[in-house]
């Protein structure tokens, strides 16, 4: 069955878009555990990571480096969790590979749901802040329009 998450990489589902490789898409949990709660997926629809293949599982983390310098820089914060739940047992809901960063704060709202600013908002922040990275400083990819 096609994830939740196929469908966003599709477009077929609304969601914040952030940033998107050949091969990867980051866009913002809709569940926000923190502000600037964002997930990175892989194209590749696979359930568990130790079953994507190699090449893309190193893609994946290249990916995730650069959403995290555009997250933290946009959150205000360097502090984060990246957080991979694998299978039932360990939480995961949506069966689709994901890694979560999810920006720590002082007095940390982590225990809070949401956020008094929006997800458009905040996500509107995340781009500009990836579209603001020195080439160097990110993998090849796109920063949707807001
Ligand atoms: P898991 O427990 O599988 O690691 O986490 C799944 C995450 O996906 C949850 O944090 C949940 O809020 C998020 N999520 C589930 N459905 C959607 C959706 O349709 N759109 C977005 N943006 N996030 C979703």
């Amino acid at each position: 069955m096609t994830s939740i998450f196929s469908r966003i990489i599709r477009g077929e589902m609304p969601a914040e878009r952030l940033f998107e490789t050949e091969h990867e898409l980051a866009f913002l949990d809709r569940h926000p555990k923190a502000p600037g709660h964002t997930l990175v997926v892989p194209k590749l629809e696979v359930a568990a990571f130790d079953a994507l293949p190699p090449e893309r599982a190193a893609s994946l983390a290249a990916t995730l480096q650069t959403v995290a310098r555009g997250v933290t820089r946009a959150m205000g914060t360097g502090h984060y969790n990246l957080v991979l739940n694998n299978g039932e047992r360990a939480g995961q809901v949506v069966f689709h590979v994901h890694f979560h960063i999810i920006p720590r704060y002082e007095g940390d709202p982590f225990l809070e749901r949401g956020s008094s600013r929006s997800l458009p908002e905040v996500a509107a922040g995340i781009r500009a802040a990836l579209r603001a990275l020195p080439q160097s400083e990110r993998v090849p990819g796109r920063v949707p329009e807001d």
